[in-house]
């Protein structure tokens, strides 16, 4: 499962973390997870429950940001939002578009004790 193996990443993360700042808790776990990204907010957190227990991250809560799509419109020459990734421009209707955001997923920041 795709979103297990992302938890299992961001508490490789965590405990990198906690090895650089010897923190030893982790309150929340805040993600951007862009809405062109191929995750499930829901599943990420299902996963994130399962692969953190009996680490320093068990109980954390997760914290999760959304960023919508974006993209640049090459006709337009102008940036556009992006609702799904295979969506037309919402001004000229063409798909000369490079999306420039809302496909990222990533750790932002550990509130840690
Ligand atoms: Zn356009």
């Amino acid at each position: 499962m795709h979103e297990l193996a992302l938890s299992q990443g961001i508490i490789d993360v965590i405990r990198d973390q906690a090895a650089a700042q010897g923190f030893t808790t982790v309150k929340t776990v805040r993600l951007v997870i862009g809405t062109l990204s191929h995750v499930e907010p829901q599943a990420i957190a299902f996963g994130f429950d399962a692969v953190s227990r009996g680490t320093i991250a068990e109980g954390a809560v997760l914290d999760i940001e959304r960023p919508p799509g974006q993209a640049f419109c090459l006709s337009c020459e102008k940036p556009v939002p992006l609702p799904e990734r295979s969506a037309p421009c919402p001004d000229c209707g063409g798909h000369q578009l490079m999306v420039t955001g809302g496909e990222e997923m990533r750790v932002k920041e550990l509130e840690v004790e």
